[in-house]
């Protein structure tokens, strides 16, 4: 499968909240686009990993992916092994992706920095012709960082006005997390509180490019512009 994105992240429903957005808006323009989650979120105070699987396989629909699947590593107690590494690596190969959005490298789960280091290494082992004689070698081009948090600072952002709704609704339809008047319900935000939180963020992200909603991305290396005159982002 030749995948033009693919998005890894620690948990089921963190690509909702970080750049599910933009994985819409790009299969809305034709591309291909995937999801690898890590963990199945066993650890999880609320619903348990088969309920989380399916939910997340309706919010895959709702997002227009055209995969999505769980490698169900130990949740909130990820590591990077070499056996994870190389079942990531091995994955990449399959799916080809062009470009890999990872977590962001900082943040407060573990799992969210430790799945960032394991999906960078991932792709760097992915491109090695002698890692595995019974698949082809497949390095991504592109790695963008994605942040569930509100403090990074982007290298770009990315309109998702237009996205922002469906977004909305491929994370609502985890209804084992944000159903509402469950056990634990004092640990999670209900529906309201989620969708002012998300939407706060998607306004801060979206008004410093003068657009509605936005989503946040990072890239170590700098970016390079073809056509100036093209630029977006009005200076004035
Ligand atoms: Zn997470």
């Amino acid at each position: 499968m030749n995948l033009d994105i693919l998005a890894i992240a620690a948990h089921p429903d963190d690509v909702e909240q970080t750049c599910g957005g933009t994985l819409i808006k790009m299969a809305e323009k034709g591309y291909r686009t995937g999801v690898l989650d890590l963990t199945a979120g066993d650890m999880g105070t609320r619903g348990t990993p088969e309920q989380r699987l399916v939910e997340a396989d309706a919010a895959a629909r709702i997002m227009l992916c055209s995969h999505r699947e769980n490698l169900r590593f130990p949740d909130a107690r990820l590591e990077n092994t070499i056996a994870a590494r190389m079942s990531l690596a091995l994955k990449i190969r399959e799916l080809r992706p062009r470009v890999v959005i990872l977590p962001y490298w900082e943040g407060r789960h573990p799992d969210h920095y430790r799945a960032s280091e394991m999906g960078y290494e991932a792709c760097f082992l992915a491109g090695l012709k002698k890692l595995d004689e019974y698949s082809e070698a497949h390095r991504p081009y592109k790695i963008l960082y994605s942040s569930i948090y509100a403090n990074v600072t982007p290298s770009f952002v990315v309109d998702i006005s237009a996205q922002f709704e469906r977004r909305m609704a491929a994370l609502l339809s985890y209804r084992s997390q944000y159903g509402g008047g469950q056990a634990g319900s004092e640990l999670f935000p209900e529906e309201q509180e989620i969708r002012e939180r998300l939407g706060a963020m998607a306004r801060f992200y979206g008004n410093l490019v003068g657009t509605k909603y936005g989503e946040p991305f990072v890239v170590k290396e700098t970016m390079v512009v073809e056509d100036v005159v093209a630029m977006g982002g009005r200076s004035l």
